[in-house]
């Protein structure tokens, strides 16, 4: 069991990952911006963040730039809907380029988030 900090602006989506995740008996925090997201992470210090790129406020890449100065070993997993509703541009690629150990593109199955949150649990906190 994990303690994981999900943020997404997307309420919908939040509650998807709260689900699957307490399937597994995670701790789960939720935030739905960046802002909130950097907040609750020096709060709660979790074991793996779960964060969407697009959102208002403050976007994924900043947050995790501003987290991954603070907390070196940081353990995140990046999911976003790439090319969709929010544009063409994938910011994944970007995101893994920053310091996110998986990531996945929505929507992902349950096995897809099982396997990235076990893999990102089992990678030594020190990169
Ligand atoms: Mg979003």
């Amino acid at each position: 069991m994990a303690k994981i900090l999900v943020v997404d602006d997307e309420a919908q989506i939040r509650g998807l990952l709260v689900k699957m995740l307490s399937v597994e008996q995670h701790e789960v925090i939720e935030a739905e911006n960046g802002t909130q997201g950097g907040e609750k992470y020096r709060a709660h210090r979790p074991d793996l963040l779960i964060t969407d790129l697009v959102m208002p406020e403050k976007n994924g890449i900043d947050m995790i730039l501003e987290l991954k100065k603070e907390f070196p070993s940081i353990r995140i997993v990046a999911i976003s809907g790439g090319g969709g509703i929010t544009g063409s541009f994938d910011y994944l690629p970007i995101a893994k380029l920053v310091g996110a150990l998986h990531i996945l593109q929505k929507p992902f199955s349950l096995q897809e988030l099982k396997s990235a949150v076990a893999e990102a649990l089992g990678t030594p906190g020190a990169r």
